[in-house]
Parts: structure tokens; sequence; C-alpha cells
């Protein structure tokens, strides 16, 4: 499988640089929500998961 990464510099107003990457979707998309929630005050709803899901790529994180 593919690694995927999701990189917050891709997020509308985000000031973060960090990237995730792992193996599979399902791990990104929980060290994602986990990242969002310590560092973004965001909340673990679906509708954010499905957001995340939108976000995440194919390929090594950029950098
Ligand atoms: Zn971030």
């Amino acid at each position: 499988m593919a690694r995927k990464y999701v990189d917050c510099r891709e997020v509308p107003g985000s000031t973060c640089s960090v990237a995730l990457s792992a193996d599979t979707e399902d791990e990104l998309i929980t060290a994602a929500i986990e990242h969002a929630k310590t560092c973004h005050g965001q909340q673990d709803t679906p509708e954010f998961r499905q957001q995340l899901r939108q976000m995440a790529k194919e390929g090594p994180p950029p950098g």
C-alpha cells in the first residue's frame, strides 16, 4: 500500500508546518486527529475525519 500523508500547511488558516504520514489511511487519520486535537483544539467529528480523508495524499510528505 502506498504511503499517505497530510500536510498541515494545506489547512486554510493554519500556521502549523507539521506533516504526518502513515502506511494506511486509518493510521494516518488517527494520527492527524490526535495532532489536530492537541495542536489545533479541533473536535474529533465524522465531518472532520472526512475532511482529513480528502486532504490525504499518496506518497512521502514533501520536504
Ligand atoms: Zn497542525
